[in-house]
């Protein structure tokens, strides 16, 4: 298979550098950080960070293949989508294993992350139908108005070490569909992924300079952010650095959408089917180690639910499987590095010495053969209180706090009162219950009995509050929205040459 060599090179290679003009490029080993195996806590290799020169010459190359591609009929761009949608599906374990070993997931989550974002790229291959515009003929005598979209430039993305295929690929098909030329600049925790997808998509025919990747931190991520050129920023990643780019990218007239952290809530009904609320629970709480944007952090616990849950969580918490990813039958491996493994420690402290009642503690967990590893066990908070640290911040990780409230409208108004606003669920037998929830919840993704309500590729993800800043969600028809801009055309050809001066505003006629 031709693609073969580049794979394994991936996995193997000891300075992950850019990709920039259809190129690998040699890293500039100026600036380097260590990209860990979280499984064993060794050094697995290093990722260069891209100085703001870097950034300029992937820059300047999107932009001199801006003007062939924007022209490229949509049919043909979308052709290529559907050859890199074909490697895309012939290397998707390869690329699943990848992630785990960066990112320590389980293999069964990495391959579930990477064929959602497979998901996008086949939404993408849909460009010509959604490029289309309106038309209306005879808007006044003789005379007609269509829009149309037409995309922007170069832009970039910037992506968080959670999802390295799926949240990249949220964004590069969509805009690269729509006519733009693309600038990644991948989470410097686990990059190799990244570099593989521009191998496989010019393989597909893409054409050099269209997608490029610089690897680095926020030196790189600043320098997109000021260049004139880069005329959209696309942002997924913690809520203080969404805010400060949607501001400075306002500023400076780019168009910025920031998705930022989340506090995910899971509404436990007194009526809920109770194997369905605890599977639902302990999967969304330790499911890839509490690291994803849409993960469950708190389970509200309405009225006598509480009593007759808790047991059932902090058993099924006590007896995760916990482990390297790579091996079978393990339910969550380690978290992403040693410093989130001491940020989420010091969470769980505050609980402890906030007041809330910790049923299950992950703290001491040893995992055979993996002393080095950064592995947490799941933790179970009861009785947690919405003033506590526990419950007011982003904690992104395997600890699930457990907050009861006597009734639904309580539980309404806990959700409501969270500035982080990503996704919620509600589990419950009643069909009113549920309608009322999803039109009071102020929440930007709900799901009724389902535990994790990330929409499909034609759906468009986004929260509300202080997890997304900007107008429009990602990818789905906002995604093609937000990468394009529209042109209304007013059109006639008179008959004859002298109609005379108009002064009045027009209007039809
Ligand atoms: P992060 O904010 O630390 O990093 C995200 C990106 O920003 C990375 O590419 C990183 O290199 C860059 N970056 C880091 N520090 C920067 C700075 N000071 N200035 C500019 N750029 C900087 O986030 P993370 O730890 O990689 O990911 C976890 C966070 O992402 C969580 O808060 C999680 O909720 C959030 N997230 C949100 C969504 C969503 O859809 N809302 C999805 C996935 C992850």
């Amino acid at each position: 298979m031709a693609t073969a060599p580049l794979l394994l090179e991936a996995s193997t290679r000891s300075l992950v550098g850019h990709w920039i003009g259809g190129q690998p490029v040699p890293p500039d080993a100026a600036r380097a950080q260590d990209v860990f195996n979280p499984a064993t806590g060794t050094v697995a290799r290093r990722v260069a960070l891209a100085d703001a020169a870097t950034v300029d010459r992937a820059v300047a190359s999107a932009a001199a293949a801006w003007p062939a591609w924007a022209d490229t009929p949509p049919i043909r761009r979308a052709r290529v989508l559907g050859r890199f949608l074909g490697l895309l599906n012939e290397h998707r374990d390869e690329i699943a294993k990848l992630i785990t070993a960066e990112h320590g997931k389980v293999l069964s989550d990495a391959q579930g992350e990477v064929m959602r974002g497979i998901d996008v790229v086949e939404f993408a291959c849909g460009i010509p139908q959604l490029l289309k515009g309106d038309f209306t003929d005879q808007v006044s005598t003789g005379m007609d108005n269509w829009t149309l979209r037409q995309p922007l430039g170069v832009v970039a993305g910037i992506t968080p070490f959670n999802f390295p295929c799926m949240v990249p690929c949220w964004m590069f098909p969509i805009a690269i569909a729509a006519g733009n030329t693309f600038v990644l600049k991948p989470s410097e925790r686990d990059p190799s992924a990244s570099l593989v997808m521009a191998d496989l998509f010019k393989r597909a025919g893409l054409p050099d300079g269209v997608f490029n990747v610089v690897q680095g931190d926020k030196v790189a991520v600043d320098a997109l952010l000021e260049h004139p050129e880069v005329r959209a920023l696309s942002f997924v990643g913690s809520t203080p650095i969404a805010r400060r780019l949607y501001a400075r990218g306002a500023e400076l007239g780019k168009r910025v959408q920031a998705l930022g952290g989340a506090k995910n809530h899971l509404v436990v009904m007194p009526d809920a089917d109770l194997d369905q609320a605890v599977d639902g629970l302990i999967g969304a709480a330790y499911g890839s180690a509490g690291e994803r944007c849409m993960a469950i952090s708190v389970a509200v616990l309405v009225g006598d639910i509480a009593d007759r849950i808790v047991p059932r969580l902090a058993q099924r918490a006590q007896a995760l499987r916990i482990g390297n990813g790579m091996d079978a039958g393990v339910e969550m491996g380690p978290v992403v590095t040693r410093q989130a493994l001491e940020r989420i420690s010091s969470y769980i402290d505050a609980g402890v010495r906030e007041g809330a009642q910790l049923v299950t503690d992950g703290r001491s967990l040893k995992v055979p053969g993996y002393d080095g590893g950064f592995f947490l066990g799941g933790t179970l908070f009861d009785h947690v209180r919405p003033d506590m640290t526990l419950y007011k911040d982003e904690i992104f990780g395997p600890v699930l706090s457990c907050v009861r409230v006597k009734d639904f409208g309580e539980a309404l108004r806990l959700v409501n009162s969270h500035q982080l606003a990503n996704g919620v669920a509600c589990y419950t037998r009643d069909g009113g219950v549920a309608r009322e929830f999803t039109r009071r919840i102020e929440v930007g993704m709900v799901g009724i009995n389902v535990p994790i309500p990330v929409p499909m590729a034609w759906h468009g993800f986004g929260g509300w509050k202080n997890s997304l800043f900007g107008d429009m969600h990602a990818y789905g028809e906002e995604g093609v929205r937000f990468y394009t801009r529209q042109k209304s055309v007013m059109q006639r050809w008179p008959a004859s040459a002298h109609e005379g001066t108009e002064f009045a505003m027009p209007t039809a006629r």
